[in-house]
């Protein structure tokens, strides 16, 4: 399995993108301001994007590129899938004809460009050998992180979340996970904007990685830009064990 980073970052900037990961060449988990950075060969090829929640920054490029791809796709559409909670809010806020056209119905019912489909929390989905896992987390909107296998080597994406147990515990039911992207947005001095916003600071994030009990490579997302230094230092502090990298903008790994 390859996992390509196109965004993982709280904002945008010149060589900074929201988040979005491209897994092999056909899949996507979120679909932020990253996608843009993709030829349109490689946007062709994308079959599936996995939808974390239904904030701006992790679902911002779906209707771009749909309408992007929109020839290419008539009669081969695209699946976005997430949970129902989240399926019914990009209906109603996004493809309404107000914000952006309803491309389940585009150009027609029968061979319509996107496909909306739900799915559960605790349910898996194989898509030809991969096998992706949608889990619980805790955000200011319905939430959910991703667990994706392939031939037994393993990958987690937190999504946006605060402190839970969820997460951990349904991490830990497998025998194993190899690499792991968490999420801490803020440095400890916001911790009551943290809490407000249901995300991590560092603090919260060393009371919780513990209940792993498996030990991948940690990577950290989400830092809100400016603040990446002082946040990975905080989080190597809190949890001096982990040896904790640093997402970046165009990392690729091969599990
Ligand atoms: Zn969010
Ligand atoms: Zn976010």
């Amino acid at each position: 399995m390859k996992i390509r980073v196109l965004g993982c970052s709280g904002g945008i900037a010149k060589g900074v993108a929201t988040t979005s990961f491209l897994i092999d060449d056909d899949i996507l988990i979120d679909a932020g301001t990253g996608v843009g950075d993709l030829s349109i060969r490689e946007m062709q090829r994308i079959r599936h994007i996995f939808i974390t929640h239904s904030h701006l920054d992790h679902i911002g490029s779906i209707a771009l590129l749909i309408d992007t791809l929109f020839e290419h796709l008539v009669g081969w559409p695209i699946t976005v899938h997430a949970e129902r909670s989240t399926i019914k809010t990009l209906q109603e806020h996004i493809f309404n004809w107000k914000i952006w056209p309803d491309f389940t119905v585009l150009p027609n019912k029968s061979r319509a460009v996107l496909k909306l489909k739900a799915m559960a929390a605790g349910s898996t989905r194989d898509i030809e050998g991969r096998r992706v896992e949608m889990i619980r987390v805790n955000h200011s909107v319905p939430g959910v992180a991703y667990r994706i296998e392939s031939q037994g080597r393993s990958f987690a994406f937190s999504g946006d979340t605060t402190t839970n147990g969820s997460l951990w515990s349904a991490l830990n039911k497998h025998d194993s996970l190899d690499l792991l992207f968490v999420e801490s947005a803020f440095a400890n001095k916001d911790i009551e904007i943290a809490r407000l916003a249901y995300h991590y600071c560092p603090q919260m994030l060393a009371e919780d990685l513990p209940k792993l009990k498996h030990r991948p490579k940690v990577y950290i997302s989400h830092l809100k830009p400016g603040e990446e230094k002082l946040i990975m230092k905080e989080c190597n502090k809190a949890l001096p064990d982990w040896g904790l990298y640093q997402l970046k903008n165009g990392d690729r790994f091969k599990l």
